[in-house]
């Protein structure tokens, strides 16, 4: 689950990363509100405006302004509010932004150049192993470092069982070319972090830039946060962070279904019971000529309710242009999975697309048989080679 920056540095924070200081406002009105507030608090002089959106690369799409008065934050705002940002991970569709973070100036002058760096901790799967990544030339693209000048992207490995040891994050802030205070700072805020990474059961931390203040603190500019969703149920008050307003509504809509469903760009939909079938019939389709619609795991005991959610999904999704239903029955029964197939059928009334039943396992024949005296649109297959024929005939 991604969340917003704002929600992302409250985050932080809680665990004694030093951030950048900022408050949320939804209309121009608040935002000036925000804006003295925490001038009262901070002392800040000007503010940047930023919009909230899931999605990096605002600074470049506009979404990232800064404001020198109180009324200046006025009028960025309501630029921004309401404004459909464009970025290089939005898409071309842009998104609708309906709220900024109000955020104190940390790039004032001082005694000492401000510098941007990037880090991020991550897991790395094939070692096992959380991952700190981080570099001097932050701020930008990294994934245009990463691409052009892979060396100056540095990696600490951390053993999750002994946890981060003194002498990595020292090592980190030599790598990045520190010393004095910004040294200190710098292994104070890499051990703050790794702490927020693993006690939130995040899947990734990325701040990008953190910042050295011209006064030599070290800073929390950015802040994306993918929460993992199997760790939420741990987590009620990082679970209430859901914005759904950033979310695909078909999967949002799956979701309230306990559906495992995951939108793709096919033409082919599916809905099968487990993932590992799911991933196979999604080849299998593939390898018809077809290409998959969609991800949806319907689990263990697929009845009519499950069955004619699932089918509503795949039907919203004008792409489609077969479904196939393919239903190991194990623990819940084929002919069952079958009655919920023609139930769900009459239940959404004229279906115009053609759907292929494939039921193996408990009672498949009597689960074919209902599907054959149905009458409807539906044909049934058993075994898998039956069922990607009929997908071959009807995509090509
Ligand atoms: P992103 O573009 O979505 O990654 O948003 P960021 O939060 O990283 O901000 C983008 C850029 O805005 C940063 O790289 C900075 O250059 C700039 N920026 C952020 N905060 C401040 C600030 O307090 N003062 C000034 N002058 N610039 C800022
Ligand atoms: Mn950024």
């Amino acid at each position: 689950m991604n969340i917003h920056e704002y929600q992302g540095k409250e985050i932080l924070k809680s665990f004694g990363v030093a951030i950048q200081e900022g408050i949320v406002a939804e209309t121009p009105e608040k935002a000036i509100d925000a804006a003295q507030k925490l001038k009262d608090e901070t002392g800040t002089g000007w503010w940047v405006v930023k919009a909230q959106i899931h999605a990096g690369g605002r600074g470049k799409g506009g979404g990232v302004k800064l404001a020198k008065t109180l009324t200046e934050v006025k009028e960025r705002a309501s630029d921004i509010i309401g404004m459909n940002l464009i970025t290089h991970q939005t898409g071309p569709e842009g998104k609708l932004v309906s709220k900024v973070l109000i955020a104190q100036d940390v790039y004032y002058p001082g005694e000492s150049e401000t510098s941007e760096y990037y880090m991020s901790v991550l897991l790395n799967r094939e070692t096992g192993k959380n991952i700190i990544m981080y570099s001097t030339e932050g701020g930008m693209d990294i994934e245009d470092v990463a691409e052009k000048t892979p060396h100056l992207i540095h990696k600490e490995e951390v053993d999750p069982g002994v946890g981060l040891q003194g002498f990595q994050a020292r090592k980190i802030a030599f790598n990045l070319g520190l010393s004095g205070k910004a040294f200190k700072e710098m292994t104070k805020f890499v051990s703050a972090l790794y702490k927020a990474y693993v006690s939130t059961d995040s899947s990734m931390f990325e701040i990008n830039p953190v910042l050295k203040t011209s006064d030599n603190k070290i800073l929390a500019v950015d802040a994306k946060v993918n929460l993992d969703d199997n760790a939420l149920f741990r987590h009620s008050n990082y679970a209430a962070m859901r914005d759904l307003s950033e979310e695909d509504p078909a999967e949002t809509e799956a979701a309230k279904s306990n559906l495992n469903f995951v939108k793709l760009d096919g033409n082919v939909g599916c809905m099968v019971n487990g993932a590992g079938l799911a991933m196979a019939t999604m080849d299998i389709i593939k390898l018809s000529g077809g290409e998959p619609a969609n991800f949806l795991d319907v689990g263990g005991g697929a009845n009519a309710a499950t069955v004619e959610a699932g089918l509503k999904i795949i039907l919203n999704d004008q792409n489609v242009k077969a479904i196939l239903i393919n239903i190991f029955g194990g623990i819940v029964r084929c002919d069952r999975v079958a009655n919920g197939v023609v139930e769900a059928y009459k239940n959404i009334g004229e279906i115009k697309i053609p759907i292929i039943v494939r039921l193996q396992g408990t009672n498949a024949e009597g689960g074919k048989k209902i599907i054959d005296e149905s009458g409807l649109k539906v044909f049934s297959a058993i075994t898998l080679k039956e069922a990607s024929d009929l997908v071959q005939q009807i995509v090509n």
